[in-house]
C-alpha cells in the first residue's frame, strides 16, 4: 500500500504548490512584460517603476477577484450537492445504498462485494461516501474561496515584486537586459521547482514556461517600442 499512499500525499501537496507557482509565474511575466513595454517606449525609471507597482496591485487584485468568484460558485455547486445528497439519503436510503453499490460495480466490484462495501461505508459515514464516490468531492479538494483569493494574489505580489525590484536596482543601461535575463531565469527555476515536486520532467517544463514568458515580454517590448516612437 506505500506508493499508493505517497502518491496521494503528492497530489495533495501539488494543489498547494501548483497555485502559488502559478500565481509567482503571472506576477514575473505580466509585471516584467509591462515594465519591459513601458521601458522600451523610452520612459523614464521612475514612470517605469509606477507602471510597474500599479501594474503589481491591479493584477494582484484581478487574480484575488477572479480565484474568488471562480472558487466561490464552485463552492455553492459542491454545498448545493451535499444538500440535495443529504435529503435524498434521509428520504429513501435503500435506494441511495443501491446507486452506491452499482458505483462500486461499475468499477469492477463483483455485485456482493459492492453491496458489503456500500453497506460498511454508509454505516461509517454514509454523506462523506457518497460526496467522495457519487459527487467526486473530498476533503482534500473542498473549495476555499477567501483562502484562494488571498494565496493568489499574495502570491502574484511576490512574482511581480522581482522585476519590479530589478527595475529600482539595476543600472540604467542594464535595465532591459536585466528584467527579461533575471525574470526569465526565476520562471525556468519556478517552473522546474513544480515540475519535480510534481514528479514530472524539470527540462520540459522549465521550457515551456520560458518561451511563453519569453513571448510575453518581446511581445509587450514590442509594442512599447511602437507606440514610443510613433506616440511621443
Ligand atoms: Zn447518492
Amino acid at each position: 500500500m506505500r506508493p499508493h499512499h505517497q502518491e496521494r500525499h503528492r497530489t495533495e501537496r501539488i494543489g498547494w504548490l501548483r497555485a502559488a507557482v502559478l500565481g509567482a509565474n503571472d506576477g514575473i511575466v505580466s509585471t516584467a512584460s509591462l515594465v519591459l513595454g513601458v521601458a522600451a517606449a523610452e520612459a523614464t525609471r521612475s514612470s517605469v517603476l509606477v507602471a510597474g507597482a500599479a501594474g503589481l496591485v491591479a493584477g494582484a487584485m484581478s487574480m484575488a477577484a477572479g480565484e474568488y468568484v471562480s472558487v466561490s460558485s464552485q463552492a455553492d455547486t459542491e454545498r448545493a450537492d451535499l444538500a440535495r445528497e443529504r435529503g435524498e439519503l434521509a428520504a429513501d436510503e435503500p435506494a441511495e445504498r443501491e446507486e452506491l453499490a452499482s458505483i462500486y460495480r461499475e468499477r469492477g466490484l463483483a455485485p456482493e462485494l459492492a453491496r458489503q462495501v456500500a453497506d460498511q461505508l454508509m454505516a461509517h459515514d454514509a454523506l462523506g461516501a457518497h460526496a467522495r464516490d457519487e459527487l467526486g468531492i473530498s476533503a482534500a479538494l473542498q473549495a476555499r474561496p477567501v483562502q484562494a483569493a488571498f494565496t493568489s494574489a499574495l502570491t502574484f505580489a511576490v512574482g511581480a515584486a522581482l522585476p519590479l525590484l530589478l527595475v529600482w536596482l539595476a543600472p540604467a543601461d542594464w535595465l532591459v537586459p536585466a528584467v527579461a535575463g533575471i525574470s526569465l531565469a526565476c520562471l525556468a527555476a519556478l517552473g522546474g521547482l513544480a515540475a519535480q515536486a510534481g514528479g514530472a520532467r524539470i527540462g520540459v517544463a522549465a521550457i515551456r514556461v520560458v518561451f511563453w514568458g519569453a513571448l510575453a515580454m518581446g511581445l509587450t517590448a514590442g509594442i512599447g517600442a511602437l507606440f514610443g516612437t510613433t506616440v511621443s
